[in-house]
């Protein structure tokens, strides 16, 4: 840390956004205790393609979303919590009520997460998923929009705002998987193909619910710029509202390592 930082961390403690007390970090806004009960994800027991996790499995499988005619379009996508308890209202706070100091937090979130199960150094060009609404700017960023900044400082690439929203797809919320992978097709189209044409690209988004936004982010990448390879990260992932298809995940290990 700056010797100006630790100046100010001493006359202005950062205080912890979850319990109030001091921050006993050098970075960030999350004491470490607090970091320490926050639901992250496993890195092991879970879907090789979406990250799905099962309870008490381990080892890698592909789940049912990712196996099949209807798999997501992204190479992979990996998020660092469940959206859930703490995790959960942070993430709103930092969405709807402008808490950008905690970008900083998520960003190291996502991309530890990413360092255990993604070559970052592969690597070529961090992109952000554009927001539904143009009303949620603060400072003249979006706020994937900052994350993905804040990533791209972090691990040295470069970050390239590559994707337009061409309109607002209707509420995602109520709808089921199948509907929401129609409804988001069209919503998105490549402005600087240029930049990730033959590349490995990175998306960034906050939450991932069925990965519908990400997977159709993934489809325009690839179809309309040439991405070569689309890698996902997001904050969280929000669990999904229906029940397992055929039988719960007893059965996935079986479909395992095709
Ligand atoms: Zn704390
Ligand atoms: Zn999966």
């Amino acid at each position: 840390m700056k010797i100006v930082e630790k100046a100010l961390d001493l006359l202005f403690p950062r205080i912890c956004e979850t319990c109030s007390r001091p921050v006993d970090r050098s970075t960030g806004s999350i004491c470490s205790e607090c970091l320490m009960n926050m639901p992250f994800l496993p890195v092991d027991g879970c879907c090789r393609v979406c990250s799905r996790p099962v309870e008490g499995y381990r080892g890698e499988y592909l789940c049912d979303d990712c196996s099949g005619r209807d798999a997501p379009c992204f190479d992979r996508a990996v998020q660092s919590a469940r959206f859930e308890g703490e995790v959960r209202r942070l993430v709103l706070e930092y969405k709807f009520r402008d808490r950008v100091h905690l970008a900083a937090d998520f960003a190291e979130w996502i991309e530890a997460a990413a360092r255990a199960r993604l070559n970052l150094a592969a690597v070529d060009v961090i992109v952000p998923v554009p927001l539904a609404f143009a009303g949620r700017f603060v400072r003249g960023y979006s706020q994937t929009e900052l994350l993905a900044h804040r990533l791209s400082r972090s691990i040295s690439r470069r970050m390239a705002c590559a994707l337009k929203r061409t309109g607002s797809p209707a509420r995602q919320s109520t709808l089921g998987e199948r509907e929401r992978r129609k409804n988001v097709v069209g919503t998105f189209e490549v402005v600087e193909p240029a930049l990730v044409r033959g590349r490995t690209v990175l998306v960034v988004d906050d939450i991932m619910t069925t990965g519908a936004t990400l997977s159709e982010c993934a489809r325009v990448l690839k179809a309309a710029g040439g991405a070569a390879r689309v890698w996902c990260v997001a904050i969280a992932r929000s669990a999904r509202q229906r029940p397992e298809r055929r039988g719960g995940p007893g059965h996935l290990p079986t479909n395992g390592r095709k």
